[in-house]
């Protein structure tokens, strides 16, 4: 069965107070996207400093929309935001696409339905604009796939923890604690480079 890009799709708050520098929303930004790139789904741990604000519409095309605007800012990914960049194949910033190709803001319940997961979670397009940003966005990586599945064990190894304090083999039990905190300090090595 095919598996949703992300968990739900995010949506932006609408009281935050403005600031003249779109930097300082970082926070609110972050639990709007419940953590994850709005783009490819991933989460930010343990990859923080990785994560970047995008500008939905590119900075060089604002016109009405100011830089600092909430309702045009992303918490993306470094790689999907290296990979959009100024991308904007309308040049109008009304308009984020035409139909074939460019942009649908990923709070839009629309941005969902263009993608799929392949059972081993890997992203797929299912339109010709999710085709267009799938590539425009490098959402082909493997990346994507094994931070997703990352997550899936995780969710397991947090049904698994209670069980294993009531354990009755101490043996057992200790050797299971050691392994999930190996299996963190791994993938954090995997992104310390
Ligand atoms: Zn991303």
């Amino acid at each position: 069965m095919a598996n949703r890009l992300r968990k739900q799709t995010p949506k932006r708050r609408t009281d935050v107070p403005t600031r003249t520098d779109y930097r300082k929303y970082r926070e609110e930004l972050r639990a709007d996207f419940d953590c994850h790139c709005g783009y490819c789904g991933d989460r930010d741990w343990p990859r923080k400093e990785h994560f970047e604000i995008d500008h939905f519409v590119p900075k060089e095309q604002l016109k009405i929309i100011r830089e600092n605007d909430y309702s045009n800012l992303v918490y993306a990914c470094r790689s999907c935001n290296n990979a959009k960049r100024a991308k904007w194949p309308t040049n109008d910033e009304r308009q984020p696409n035409n139909g074939k190709c460019g942009w649908i803001d990923p709070c839009d319940n629309l941005y969902d339905e263009q993608f799929e997961r392949t059972e081993t979670g890997a992203i797929t397009p299912k339109t010709e604009i999710g085709d267009w940003m799938y590539e425009n966005l490098k959402l082909w990586k493997k990346q994507h796939e094994v931070l997703w599945n990352y997550e899936q064990l995780e969710i397991i190894t947090e049904e698994i923890k209670p069980k294993i304090q009531d354990c009755d083999d101490i043996e057992i039990s200790r050797k299971l604690n050691a392994l999930l905190i190996e299996q963190q300090e791994w993938l954090k090595k995997l992104y310390d480079e």
